[in-house]
């Protein structure tokens, strides 16, 4: 079992790691959901009740608001499309259709996955409130 050598140093690093993840704990419960409304950051329009979305991680290529190719790691997985206070989509593309504010259209805000069915919304991409 050397399971501890070496771990010191990787233990240390991640400083700016550990905060943002600080600040998304806060703002979900023990289950990873969220604990807060999400709303659009543009026009405050409501997108996602509380404990509707639980927190993960993974790697998606989302354009950003302008356009620039971006990698997302941070999301609220949303089950059901009917969970969304409002919502809008736009293009499918490679089995994904990409969410928007339903209101101003602000987006991509996250994708939604045809084959799953199952939603992820963007968190750095949206309002807590
Ligand atoms: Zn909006």
């Amino acid at each position: 079992m050397n399971e501890n050598v070496g771990t010191e140093k990787e233990r240390s690093a991640p400083d700016k790691d550990v905060q943002e993840n600080a600040a998304i704990v806060e703002e979900t419960d023990d289950e990873g959901k969220n604990t807060k409304q999400i709303v659009c950051i543009n026009c405050s329009s409501k997108i996602l009740p509380p404990s509707m979305g639980t927190f993960m991680e993974l790697e998606f290529e989302l354009v950003s608001f302008k356009g620039e190719k971006e990698i997302v790691k941070k999301f609220f997985k949303v089950e059901d499309m009917f969970h969304f206070d409002n919502l809008g989509f736009t293009n499918t593309v490679d089995n994904h259709k990409f969410l928007s504010c339903a209101d101003c259209d602000l987006g991509p805000i996250g994708f939604h996955d045809l084959n799953t069915k199952l939603s992820y919304l963007a968190i750095d991409r949206v309002q807590k409130i």
